[in-house]
């Protein structure tokens, strides 16, 4: 029987094509093609697709990898504007009174919109095509504009869901209990004009990111995001958990990030934090968490038996000294089938969009702390940013893997990289040699954003310049001075 034809608006040719599918099909001649809706309408053998699809449009991708789009599970996007301004010497504690409290008074929409703009255009260029926003732009409109320009995919969160600001652990938050963070938190309260300060108010703005889903064709939903680290009450986080249910989305919490965090809340809870969650149904399969750093056995087979996910920030970690890959269960979780996915944090976290970076940081951390070369491999970080990306942001029906009927979020390599030459694996050059730096077209809900490096419908030079202007005038309402890193050792002179 001869196959039917196919009528596509775009197809890809000649691509090592990397499917992600249960099966983990690879066609090394492959093809996908995409109809008009943004759809996949099928994958396969190059031979067997060309012959019968007529495309109004097609990209040959002379034999370099074709995969599906990485999937952003934990950013903060609209700290951009003052990437890289946090000196190494400063500690976590201090970060909210010195940088992040005067920024959300200092911000404006238009600083917001810029801010994710710049977010969106990194992550489209490193490969990423959809990103879940941790709940910290305050005006989410800014974000989905910004979005919807360079033509990412988005999962938003209502602003700032929290009723005691305060802090951690309901109350126990002075510095004499030993926390440092949680006295920081706690000076927070009386410094974010713009967001919630009671449960009223946080209600008040509760699931209105949710409205979106409400066309099935947007390329910008909503999700519920509550920040966590003990800033909302468990009435609160209970609410919110309700109205994820309702609405069939996502409901991502910050937790166990820091020694000091975890500690907090196992006081609040007077049990482990998951343990705990688990008790009140509140840890369960549409919970995303943020970070998860500090697990203890019991908390993994809490996670384990609900089949929650988790967003693993592996280089934030490692930026402020957390230990998430000395002491983190990550991989362990993952190998015994927990959904772990990968996220970039923020600008002064991991500073850099590029799953690429957070994907071989989780494989490789995990086989040097075990001492393992065999633990993870290049497929399970290809699958952390992919599949389990995709069901930790609530989109595995609709991207993850490049199956017919999934929204055509794909990603084309180039060869022409010296990374990329010789190809005597693909998978393993592309996982350790090229990662994000071969990436040369990115094709989001069927339309081409970025062709052959440039972007088709924005300028980005433009837009560089207005972040750079923003930036500065940013700091100076901050009141920042941004400071140099303190050496580590005394200078010496060598002679
Ligand atoms: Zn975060």
């Amino acid at each position: 029987m001869k196959d039917a034809p196919i009528e596509a608006k775009l197809l890809i040719r000649h691509g090592y094509v990397i499917t992600m599918d249960d099966a983990e099909t690879v066609f090394e001649d492959g093809a996908v093609a995409i109809g008009a809706n943004g759809r996949i309408l099928a994958v396969g053998d190059d031979a067997g697709i060309a012959g019968r699809c007529r495309a109004s449009e097609s990209i040959d991708a002379h034999g370099a990898p074709v995969h599906p789009g990485f999937v952003e599970c934990h950013l903060h996007a609209s700290y951009q504007l003052f990437r890289g301004a946090l000196p190494d010497q400063l500690v976590e504690s201090d970060s909210f009174d010195s940088f992040e409290g005067h920024f959300y008074n200092a911000v404006t929409d238009e600083d917001e919109y810029l801010s994710v703009l710049l977010a969106c255009i990194e992550m489209v260029r490193n490969g990423t095509t959809c990103f879940m926003e941790a709940g910290t732009v305050l005006t989410p409109e800014m974000a989905a504009r910004a979005a919807r320009e360079v033509g990412i995919r988005a999962v938003l969160g209502d602003a700032f869901i929290w009723d005691q600001p305060q802090g951690f652990a309901q109350g126990k938050t002075d510095a004499a209990e030993g926390c440092a963070t949680c006295a920081a938190q706690a000076r927070l309260h009386t410094v974010l004009r713009r967001a919630p300060q009671t449960k009223d108010e946080a209600l008040a703005t509760l699931g209105k990111q949710i409205l979106r889903n409400s066309d099935p064709d947007a390329l910008v939903t909503g999700h519920v995001a509550v920040l966590g680290l003990g800033t909302a009450s468990e009435d609160l986080m209970m609410q919110a958990k309700a109205c994820a249910d309702a609405a069939g989305v996502t409901l991502n919490i910050h937790q166990s990030y820091s020694p000091a965090d975890t500690e907090a809340d196992r006081r609040r809870f007077g049990k482990d934090p998951l343990v705990h969650l688990f008790e009140t149904g509140f840890l369960d399969r549409n919970v995303t968490f943020g970070h998860a750093n500090h697990l203890t056995d019991t908390e993994c087979e809490a996670l384990l038996e609900r089949g929650a996910s988790i967003a693993w920030a592996p280089a934030a970690s490692m930026m402020w000294g957390h230990g998430s890959s000395v002491h983190g269960r990550h991989a362990e979780l993952w190998r015994r089938g927990a959904n772990v996915a990968l996220g970039s944090d923020s600008p002064n976290w991991s500073n850099d969009f590029d799953l690429w970076r957070q994907a071989s940081i989780a494989v490789l951390t995990a086989r040097d702390v075990r001492m393992d070369r065999t633990y993870l491999v290049a497929e399970d970080g290809l699958h952390m940013a992919t599949r389990a990306g995709a069901r930790a942001v609530g989109l595995e029906k609709a991207i993850g893997s490049l199956e017919p009927g999934k929204r055509a979020d794909i990603v084309i390599h180039t060869l022409d990289r010296p990374e990329m030459v010789p190809s005597t694996n693909m998978i393993r050059n592309l996982f350790y040699a090229s990662r994000s730096k071969s990436v040369h077209t990115v094709i989001i809900d069927g339309k081409v954003v970025l062709e052959g490096g440039a972007f088709r419908h924005i300028d980005e030079r433009a837009i560089f310049a207005e972040v750079r202007k923003a930036s500065q005038a940013l700091l100076a309402r901050m009141g920042q001075k941004v400071a140099p890193n303190r050496l580590a050792r005394p200078l010496r002179s060598v002679g």
